[in-house]
This record gives C-alpha cells, structure tokens and sequence, in this order.
C-alpha cells in the first residue's frame, strides 16, 4: 500500500490526507474545497454541524473529477445521536451534499445516551449502501470495548485529536491491535504545534515546513491526517507532506513531546 491511501477493514481506500473544512465559513467552502480538488487533494472532511456540506457537495460537483474518486467523510451530531436520529440525520447530510452515497459517516460523539442504537442505524445505512464505511470520532478505549460487544460490523475508523502534543497511545494501540484505521484531527494542533522550537529544528534541518514535519509525523506512523486550511499555499504545502519521509531520530524527538494538549473539546472523561 502507497503512504497515499489507507486501507479500511471493509477493503475501501481513503486518502491519506484529506482537507478539514471546520470553521471554513460557507460563503469561503466552495472555492476553498474547489482550489484544493484542483491541487489534488481527494478526501474532503465535514460534518452536519460545520453547517457546509452543501457547499461542499457543490464544489465536488462542479469539479473536473469524478464522484467516484473523490471520499467525503461527514458526521452526525450529537443531538441527532441522543435523540435517536441518526437515519434522519444521514439522509438530511446526503440531501444537502446533493449526493447518492457517502464514502464514511462517523458518529462525532460518544454520546452516552443513544451511541449504541445510533450504531445499529449506522450499520443499517451501510447495508443499504447509502454510507460506503461508517466509524466513530472521539470515542476512547472503553467506549470501543462497550460498541464491540454490541455491534454488528466493527467501526472502520476512529477519528481523534492527535499530534505529538496528545499521541492517544492507549486508544491508538487498541485500534491498531483490532484494525480500526486512525484518522488524526488537529493535527497541526490548531497551528499551536508549528511554532515549537524542536519542530522549527526538523523543519530547518530537513528544508521542511513545520506543518510538513507535523503531518509527517502521523503518516509515518499509518494515520490518515486532515489538516484545514483555506489558504493555497498552505493547502499545498500540507498536500506536499505525503512525499516527506522524516528518518527515525526525528520522529523519536516528535515522540518525546506528549504532554497531553488538547485544542478543543476533551472526550476522556465521557462515560
Ligand atoms: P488544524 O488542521 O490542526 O489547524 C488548522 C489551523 O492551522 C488553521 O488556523 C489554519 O489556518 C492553520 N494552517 C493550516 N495549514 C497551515 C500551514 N501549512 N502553515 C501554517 N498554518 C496552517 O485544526 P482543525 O481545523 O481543528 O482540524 C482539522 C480538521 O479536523 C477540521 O477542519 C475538521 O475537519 C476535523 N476536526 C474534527 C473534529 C472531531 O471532533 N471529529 C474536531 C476538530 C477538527 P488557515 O486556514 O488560515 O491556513
């Protein structure tokens, strides 16, 4: 398998970098989302909640390639999971992507109340090929262990904050241990992370960016990587990363900088 995709448990490809659209404004969604197609970029990152998808469904329609090649994650919201609405919910996200299939739907929450039923819902979308993979986001080791005993089909990703300031090592190393593929969110950790001196040292040692160490960091080690931006240069200087190889010294310094940074919201003391 080539750094550019990851392979589910279900056999789907998905890019390895993918763009995050959160807080890109929907009035800035269609050219942005349009500029990065452009540059090549194929997987784009939304949710119900980011209050865009139809701006990106837009900019995939309008684009020179072709549905098929091109994977659009989106996410049900926590309401729509405490209240049972999960089905609901995923036909109003292909309503206003204007699309027949969604390539990944993941549950945003561990939502104590409704997780398991809107995990039943999930799998029921997918076997009716309206969702072509389906996994969670922000879910911890013990609330997989609590979905493993319930469900039908095991998540194909769990997608959580990570960068070397919050590695997740014991939620990582379960999921790799069951073949639940990782996606990293924030990983330049909101841009917190480029301005620290050890990754301005890679970067300068290596002609690199700080954002190309950081993502750099997370696809070395497997993970899919969906940084956001709305700027071209940097859009292409964080596609660029997938060519970056960064040798073993300088991923065990990236290694040595956990020390447990969260940049927005915090699922580990979710019941
Ligand atoms: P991020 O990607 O770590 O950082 C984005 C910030 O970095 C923006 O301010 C961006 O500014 C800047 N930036 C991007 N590339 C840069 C570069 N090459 N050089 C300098 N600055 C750069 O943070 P994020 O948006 O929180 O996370 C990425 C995506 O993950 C989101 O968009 C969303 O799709 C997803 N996410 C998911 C969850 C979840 O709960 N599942 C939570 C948070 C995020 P400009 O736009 O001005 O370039």
């Amino acid at each position: 398998m080539s750094r550019s995709h990851a392979k589910l448990n279900n056999g789907v490809l998905i890019p390895s970098i993918g763009l995050g659209v959160f807080k890109t404004a929907p009035h800035e969604t269609v050219l942005s989302v349009s500029q990065a197609i452009e540059m090549g970029y194929r997987h784009i990152d939304t949710a119900a909640i980011y209050g865009n998808e139809q701006e990106v469904g837009l900019a995939v329609k309008h684009s020179s390639i072709a549905r098929k090649d091109i994977f659009v994650t989106t996410k049900v919201w926590r309401d729509d999971i405490a209240t049972g609405n999960t089905v609901k919910a995923v036909e109003m996200s292909l309503s206003r992507l204007g699309f027949d299939y969604i390539d990944q739907m993941l549950l945003h929450w561990p939502e104590p109340s409704g997780r398991l039923a809107a995990w039943r819902q999930l799998e029921v979308l997918y076997s009716e090929g309206l969702v072509k993979s389906i996994g969670v986001s922000n879910f911890m080791v013990r609330h997989l262990r609590e979905l493993i005993n319930h469900a039908n089909i095991l998540p194909a990703i769990n997608q959580l904050e990570i960068h070397p300031f919050l590695q997740q090592r014991d939620v990582v190393e379960f999921c790799n241990q069951i073949n639940i593929a990782i996606c990293a969110y924030s990983p330049l950790a909101k841009s917190k992370g480029l301005g620290h001196h050890l990754v301005k040292h890679i970067a300068d040692r290596n002609s690199l960016t700080p954002s190309q160490v950081l993502l750099s960091w997370n696809l070395t080690k497997g993970r899919v990587v969906i940084p956001k931006s709305t700027n071209p240069t940097r859009q292409q200087d964080n596609l660029d990363a997938l060519n970056v190889e960064l040798n073993e010294e300088d991923i065990h310094l990236l290694d040595s900088l956990e020390d447990g940074l969260t940049t927005g919201w915090d699922p580990r003391q979710v019941a």
